[in-house]
């Protein structure tokens, strides 16, 4: 095919963190050009990988909004990962002006666990169960704290004594039933452009000490506390048998969203789940945008090998859809 990327003038912009390798390479793969928003610490990085065309510079996310006049003069597509999130903050992502891909009012859906909850279940998929209050606490539980922190500072809890001997002056926490299965991380793509929902792979995560913990006789774990902070992901393939359902699950996902939050979720997204012995998917959390543990499958997954014939990692996916946008003056439905 004659390469028509070639004659693309946007510009595909991503801060420098979580995966922005991937987002960056996917990009020039496809022909843009891209910017890599850095805090100083990191810029060696995106210069070492030579993924951006342009690195800009910031002493610290809090100076993120200062780029925007730049971003806009360069007519940059801002791809949005958990690093901006958490970093730049929600308010100042929903008020800045810069084009962004995805859907921006699906993030007061997705931060909110008790609207993440909803979606979940008008969705009609398995979810844990909530304890609204410590005292109910009657099975094993996790306990959370707010934001995308990857799983920092969570810990277990048999029973309420055990939840207020280890909640300390924590005022804000969430207490899930703790399901005991395989996890799972599900990772989806739904495409505007081509009206289709795609499956770009599966990851587990790599988790401090919990990963640890296990590689220690019993008998000195006792007394340990187990801790979720992550290190790094791990790919995963699943049965095949197993597929069906991860698209209906998907599916119904994309549909619920479409009615709570129009037009709904679109480009990747992530549900997180266990998988219990009776081979059901129960979702603890849902990602609405790209997941740090694609990064894993930045030649491809074996299901985008399926699909595209070519490496395609999510990155590059989110670009490919873009391009087609663009192609088909249609670039209105995929910015938010
Ligand atoms: P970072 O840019 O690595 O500091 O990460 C930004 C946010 O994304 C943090 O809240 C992390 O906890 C979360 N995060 C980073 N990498 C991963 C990962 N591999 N899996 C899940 N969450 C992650
Ligand atoms: P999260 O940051 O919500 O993705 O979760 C961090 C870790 O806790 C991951 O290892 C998950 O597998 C695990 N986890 C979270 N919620 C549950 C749950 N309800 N049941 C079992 N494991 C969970």
């Amino acid at each position: 095919m004659a390469p028509r990327v070639m004659e693309l003038k946007s510009t595909i912009a991503t801060v420098g963190s979580h995966s922005a390798l991937q987002i960056l390479k996917g990009a020039k793969d496809e022909g843009f050009r891209t910017i890599a928003i850095c805090v100083k610490e990191h810029s060696s990085l995106y210069r070492h990988f030579n993924v951006a065309d342009r690195i800009i510079e910031i002493s610290s996310y809090k100076e993120f909004e200062n780029v925007e006049d730049d971003l806009m003069e360069e007519a940059a597509i801002l791809v949005p990962h958990a690093s901006l999130i958490a970093y730049v903050g929600t308010d100042v992502v929903e008020r800045i002006k810069v084009p962004y891909y995805g859907n921006r009012r699906i993030l007061a859906w997705e931060s909110d666990r008790n609207k993440q909850r909803e979606w979940l279940r008008r969705a009609g998929v398995n979810i844990p169960k909530v304890y609204e209050n410590p005292d109910e606490i009657d099975s094993l539980c996790i306990v959370k704290f707010h934001g995308a922190k990857g799983g920092q500072g969570y810990f277990l809890a048999k029973n309420k004594e055990d939840f207020y001997d280890k909640i300390g002056d924590a005022r804000e926490y969430f207490i899930q039933e703790y399901v005991v299965g395989t996890p799972v991380y599900i990772h989806y793509f739904y495409s505007v452009m081509r009206g289709e929902l795609e499956l770009m792979g599966f990851d587990r995560r790599y988790e401090s000490n919990v990963d640890g913990i296990t590689r220690i006789p019993a008998i000195h774990q006792e007394g340990l506390s187990v801790t979720y902070t992550i290190v790094g992901n791990l790919p995963l393939v699943l049965r095949e048998s197993l597929l069906p359902e991860v698209f209906k699950i998907g599916q119904r996902v994309v549909e619920t969203s479409r009615e709570i939050c129009s037009p709904g979720i679109y480009g990747p997204f992530c549900l997180e789940t266990v998988v219990t012995p009776d081979l059901k998917f129960y979702v603890f959390e849902i990602s609405a945008r790209i997941v740090a543990g694609t990064n894993v499958f930045m030649n491809g997954s074996p299901y985008t090998y399926l699909k595209h014939g070519k490496p395609m990692s999510t990155g590059r996916r989110i670009a490919v859809e873009i391009r087609e946008a663009i192609e088909q003056d249609r670039l209105k439905e995929i910015l938010g």
